[in-house]
């Protein structure tokens, strides 16, 4: 329930340890509240048994525990399982815990709905309300990471902003998040294993480069011809593609990380040798990797799945070329967690 207190986990715990100074209490108490917010993830103060019961009132009277409610669970039958997430002020977002022989991966939710307007997602249908706290990113991955280790007995392994959502729309609360996520007060997992993955904001991805992020970046590209990615990724008329060009470019003159670009292959919108040929030109100057993704239609509208030849030509076109190629089959499919599909459904 929405309440005027303010959320603990908005401090540092710089402003932790000095709110318990000030308190008259000593600024260490700020490191053990900061350890049971972050590392133990607690609900509630009363979950902090190493705290008095009187501090613990105190904190109650003071602040709130805005944690995320896993509303709904369902698991799909290829082990995949998709969360409908409640917010404190009751918007729902999705996350998707992705199961391979190898890897489990959390792809999480950044804004709730989207601003950007992809003709082919179905977060896209959804109006932006709002853009998640960097707590409630990171409550999903530890949600998720706790699924992992009861359903497939091994913790997460990856992360990628994939979910509902524009990370670089939210660009510091995203950062705020991985930072506690990578960082050994919080879960300790390593940047170079969690993907932010964005339609493309020129300016943020220069952005990046300058922070010196640790994290890959991943660009959902789908068309490297002007005219076919504005009518499909509207927002690629104000950005269109010699600007996103231009940042990867700066992304990798600073970063030296090989780009990796989402691509989907769909039914007579971009499955001809020409739109491949565009996609290598596009690719050539940095070393890249395309992952052709199976499109999972969210009705029986324009985008349909493209025939296995028109994939199999790209892979042909882009190895030839000497482009990384993989093509990823889509799963949790029977439970709408597939790429493109969140919308809020369950
Ligand atoms: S594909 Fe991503 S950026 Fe585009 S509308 Fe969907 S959530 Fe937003």
């Amino acid at each position: 329930m929405a309440t005027s207190k303010k959320d603990i986990r908005a401090l540092t715990k710089e402003q932790l340890r000095n709110f318990f100074v000030e308190q008259g209490d000593k600024a260490f108490r700020g490191n053990q509240v900061y350890e049971w917010l972050w590392q133990k993830s607690a609900h509630s103060f009363e979950d902090m048994t190493n705290i008095s019961k009187e501090t613990r009132e105190m904190l109650e009277n003071n602040f709130v525990i805005n944690h995320i409610q896993v509303d709904q669970m369902q698991r799909s039958s290829d082990g995949t399982i998709k969360n409908a997430v409640r917010l404190h002020d009751d918007l729902i977002v999705e996350s998707v815990l992705i199961p391979t022989p190898t890897r489990t991966t959390a792809c999480v939710s950044s804004q709730v709905g989207c601003s950007l307007d992809c003709k082919f997602c179905a977060t896209a249908r959804l109006k932006r309300m709002r853009n998640l706290n960097p707590d409630e990113i990171y409550d999903q991955v530890v949600a998720i990471d706790n699924e992992s280790r009861l359903y497939h007995n091994r913790p997460l392994s990856n992360i990628v902003f994939m979910g509902m959502g524009e990370p670089l729309m939210n660009y510091n609360n995203v950062i705020k998040a991985i930072d506690k996520i990578t960082s050994p007060e919080g879960l300790g997992m390593s940047p170079k294993r969690i993907v932010v993955s964005t339609s493309g904001v020129p300016k943020m991805i220069k952005k990046m480069a300058d922070d010196e992020v640790k994290f890959k970046l991943a660009v959902s590209l789908h068309s490297a011809i002007d005219e076919v990615r504005t009518s499909i990724m509207p927002f690629n008329a104000t950005f269109p593609l010699a600007s996103l060009r231009e940042a990867l470019q700066y992304w990798y003159a600073k970063t030296k990380n090989r780009i990796t670009y989402e691509y989907v292959v769909w039914k007579g919108i971009n499955d001809k040798r020409k739109d491949a040929d565009a996609l290598v030109e596009f690719c050539k100057f940095a070393p890249s990797k395309v992952n052709i993704i199976e499109y999972n239609p969210i009705d029986d509208g324009e985008f349909q799945q493209a025939q296995s030849s028109a994939i199999d030509m790209y892979v042909n076109v882009l190895e030839k070329n000497h482009i990384t190629v993989t093509v990823r089959r889509s799963r949790g499919k029977d439970i709408d967690a597939a790429c493109g599909q969140l919308a809020n459904k369950s």
